[in-house]
């Protein structure tokens, strides 16, 4: 940020007195601007076939990691609540129908300055519209997910972890709630 969004004057980055973090102050109107972290909400659309979990995923049609696969997800928007942008990024992205389930996982992201959420789905039928963010759409069974051609670091954790618990699932377990954190960056290069 160089310019106030608020009256145009240039900023200067400074700690404002009370804080401990540099800041975006602007000394004509007095804004501090303050920059937090943004939440970025996912799903885990699955699909029982034969016995075995398959998982939706979406090929990027977009920058970054274009051509990588990923769930479907993005940033939530202002005036919505989670399941809400878990509902509508499902539907662009891959537009598919679904019952979105509980929240499954929940990976801090520091160096990206973001939260990633991920909320289990099961899928209703297997009639996907892929949206201009996807280049293509599928199901993968967890042997078939190309794990080196995965868009985000947050994305093969929320895998693994939905994963383990599908094996556990199958042995009369159930699906946990899992926070982890992970501290470099998101991807290789991000
Ligand atoms: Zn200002």
């Amino acid at each position: 940020m160089k310019f106030c969004s608020a009256c145009a004057h240039p900023v200067t980055v400074e700690v404002p007195p009370d804080d401990t973090l540099p800041r975006h102050v602007c000394h004509a109107c007095g804004i501090i601007h303050y920059q937090n972290p943004k939440l970025v909400i996912c799903t885990i659309p699955t699909w029982e076939e034969n016995g075995e979990t398959k998982v939706l995923l979406c090929k990027r049609a977009i920058s970054p990691r274009h051509g990588y696969w990923t769930l479907p997800g993005g940033f939530m928007e202002n005036k919505e609540t989670t399941t809400e942008a878990a509902q509508r990024e499902t539907e662009e992205e891959a537009g598919a129908h679904f019952e979105l389930l509980p929240l499954h996982s929940l990976i801090n992201l520091p160096a990206f300055h973001q939260v990633h959420l991920f909320y289990r789905a099961t899928l209703l039928d297997l009639e996907f519209n892929p949206g201009k963010e996807s280049l293509e759409v599928r199901l993968f069974a967890k042997s078939e997910i190309p794990w080196d051609h995965i868009a985000f670091a947050t994305v093969t954790q929320a895998l693994q972890l939905y994963f383990d618990d599908v094996a556990k699932v199958k042995h009369g377990g159930t699906f946990g709630f899992h926070a982890h954190d992970i501290m470099g960056p998101g991807y290789p290069g991000g």
